[in-house]
């Protein structure tokens, strides 16, 4: 009867110790509980080994004593199977269970002993192996005392956990191999195989993990973490690639194109919205760029608002399709948290093995073409090695330090005349560079170059002294006009700047009206606050601030009121759109809105980019105080602006009641 309560503790201990893994586990994981049995088969076959067959040879009497006194060895062995399973799957060995693993290891002493004393009758009552199972039991409820969770280690990459079930492997093996000279018991031995069947699942079980975590590995080390489209890693790693063969051995099939995409605008969204809008933006442009490629194209970002598509078997008109339908698909606005925006891409194409051998080099000349692309204002652009090839941006850069070192560079000028009076009022300084070996390069070009190169303080110190030796010269003529020229970010962030001009302007005896400083909206936004204060002191010294472009940025309107600005030019791009829509379209609510703004802030409202001679009508109708284009005139070099005929052809362009009696013109 005594015996079968004391073996009713067995399943009841096994019970309790499954519920204690339950509390301290959070989350399944097979390997885990692999260790665990692995560690726990362990452990049972080395006590089989070496003392179960003694036990179980002492044993003697009626099978059903047998039975009893084999039941407890047995029960002791599975006992403390559980308990090194537990403490190897649990992590950080938690005290309950240590304790939990003491309590079971002395219990089993303690049984272990006595069976022997018993087999051969020695054991007598009251010595030490009685504290053993006082002791053990005593473990055992200390563990449900103690709190869950306490932990002996917070690490839970815990050692321990592998330490433990590669003993149990190694011990299987030494069992297999002592197995040779030494008698082993079956149960041993089944324990032993069964142990090594699981080290062996394991294995193959970690293989796969491993597997799996280097795919991870190496998808991690070639994706953009914002987009989640490939990274310039990727795109180096797929060139690299493909340019293994060498390039005269390319099948026509075999040719590729790279396109170069960067984004136009977004740095003034960012700016102005923010940087979580700006990065919401650049996620929604992955998938816009992947709907018009094939699934064997490789989408990456580069970086920044640079993206790149690697289109393989490709040639130059389909790389020119895909790019125009890459142009459609970012066309429409994007809804980032709610805001509307629009982005414009400028697209820069090189083909492969056409212009390039290498991954750096056909990276190099994308690069170059997306340039252009974004220079000219077009969608997308092709790599010209012509425009390249020796003149690259290096050597263009020395030549334009040379052009402005030898005043090569020249000024043209194109007038602005009043929609009231017909007169020319101002005249536009424009830069003109003909190169010795490239022929005309366009402004939008090389000023971006001589920003790049720390030439923008030169440029404009040679552009301000001539526009304003020129103006003396026409105002010494008769003719009361002013100059605007142009100035980009690092000379408006110039704080010798307004000093300059003011020494300049004194050198030809003229005053602060004789110029007018063109800032555009995006060079404003770049400092706002910076800018806000030179442009103030600019202005206080009498000089007028023209927001040049305006409509182009993405800048809030508010900051108009802000800047002491005394001139707001409509972009050109809002004067062509008349053309294309006619007078009745929204463009015509456009021009006439930033009219009204500009006015309500007291500003002059000059159009620029007037081609046709009709808008002249409605622009003076809507308000428009100055209007320039080449409707008026082209810009051109001084000694070919003829003043008076300029005037006959303002006059009849604008309509008749605005036209000032003779008497008053003057
Ligand atoms: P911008 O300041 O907007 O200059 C006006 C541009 O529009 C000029 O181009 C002019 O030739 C062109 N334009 C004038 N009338 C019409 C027209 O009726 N229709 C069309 N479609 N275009 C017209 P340009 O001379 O090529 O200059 C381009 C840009 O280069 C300028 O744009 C300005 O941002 C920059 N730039 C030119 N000269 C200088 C300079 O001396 N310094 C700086 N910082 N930038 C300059
Ligand atoms: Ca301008
Ligand atoms: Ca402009």
């Amino acid at each position: 009867m005594a015996d079968a309560f004391y073996l009713i503790m067995y399943p009841l201990a096994y019970l309790g110790i499954m519920l204690i893994m339950r509390g301290e586990v959070r989350s399944f994981k097979a390997n885990n509980w692999l260790d665990g049995a692995i560690a726990g088969l362990g452990a049972a076959a080395i006590c089989a080994a070496f003392v179960f067959d003694t036990i179980v040879n002492s044993v003697s009497g009626s099978p059903a004593a047998v039975a009893v006194n084999l039941a407890y060895p047995v029960g002791d062995l599975i006992l403390l199977a559980f308990a090194v399973g537990a403490l190897v799957i649990v992590p950080g060995w938690p005290v309950r269970l240590v304790t939990l693993a003491a309590g079971c290891l002395v219990l089993a002493i303690g049984d272990t002993v006595y069976l022997f004393q018993n087999a051969n009758d020695s054991y007598q009552s009251g010595t030490i192996l009685d504290a053993s199972w006082m002791t053990a039991l005593f473990l055992l409820s200390l563990t449900v005392w103690q709190r869950v969770g306490a932990r002996r280690s917070d690490d839970d990459a815990h050692a321990p956990g592998f330490v433990l079930p590669a003993v149990a492997g190694v011990s299987a093996v030494t069992i297999i191999f002592v197995g040779n000279w030494m008698h082993i018991s079956s149960v041993a031995l089944g324990l032993t195989v069964a142990t090594l069947a699981l080290v062996g699942v394991r294995a193959g079980l970690s293989r796969g993990e491993l597997n799996a975590l280097t795919r991870a590995n190496h998808h991690h080390a070639v994706t953009d973490e914002l987009t989640g489209l490939g990274n310039r890693r990727l795109l180096t790693r797929e060139l690299d690639a493909i340019f293994a063969t060498p390039r005269d051995s390319w099948r026509p099939d075999e040719s590729l194109a790279l396109l170069m995409i960067d984004l136009d605008h977004f740095k003034e969204i960012n700016d102005s919205f923010g940087h979580p809008t700006g990065d919401g933006l650049l996620r929604l442009i992955g998938p816009r760029l992947s709907s018009v490629t094939r699934s064997s194209d490789v989408v990456v970002r580069l970086g920044g608002d640079e993206f790149a598509v690697l289109l393989t078997g490709a040639d130059v008109d389909f790389a020119m399709a895909i790019a125009e339908r890459i142009t459609t698909e970012i066309e429409p606005p994007f809804d980032v948290e709610g805001s509307c925006l629009h982005v414009g891409a400028s697209i820069g194409i090189a083909l492969a093995p056409q212009h390039a051998g290498d991954a750096t080099e056909l990276m190099r000349c994308a690069d170059v073409a997306m340039y252009r692309a974004k220079a000219a204002h077009s969608p997308y652009d092709i790599y010209e090695s012509a425009l390249d090839d020796g003149a690259d941006r290096l050597n263009l850069m020395e030549d334009l330090r040379a052009a402005i070192a030898d005043q090569a560079l020249t000024v043209y000028y194109q007038p602005q005349v009043d929609l009231r009076s017909g007169e020319v009022t101002t005249l536009e300084a424009l830069l003109r560079w003909s190169h010795p070996v490239l022929g005309f390069i366009p402004p939008d070009q090389f000023i971006p170059l001589a920003e790049e190169s720390g030439l923008m303080w030169s440029l404009t110190t040679f552009v301000l002294e001539t526009a304003i030796a020129q103006c003396a010269e026409w105002r010494r003529g008769g003719r009361p006009v002013a100059v605007a020229v142009n100035l980009s970010t690092t000379n408006l962030l110039d704080s010798g700047l307004p000093g300059q001009i003011h020494a300049a302007l004194d050198r030809h005896g003229l005053g602060p009206d004789a110029l007018v400083l063109e800032i555009t909206e995006s060079t404003v936004m770049a400092d706002l606050a910076r800018c806000k204060e030179i442009i103030q002191t600019l202005s206080d010294s009498g000089l007028v601030i023209s927001i040049d472009d305006f409509g182009t940025g993405f800048s809030s309107l508010a900051y108009l009121s802000d800047l002491a600005v005394g001139e707001l030019k409509i972009d050109r791009m809002f004067t062509a759109r008349l053309s294309i829509d006619g007078v009745d379209g929204r463009n015509e609510a456009i021009i006439r809105s930033s009219i009204e703004l500009g006015h309500s802030l007291g500003l002059r409202v000059v159009a620029e980019g007037v081609e046709r001679s009709d808008h002249f009508g409605f622009l003076a109708t809507a308000g428009c105080d100055v209007a320039q284009g080449y409707a008026i005139s082209f810009p051109a070099p001084p000694e070919e602006l003829d003043f008076a005929a300029i005037d006959d052809r303002a006059a009849p362009m604008l309509p008749a009641a605005h036209r000032l009696p003779a008497t008053l013109d003057r």
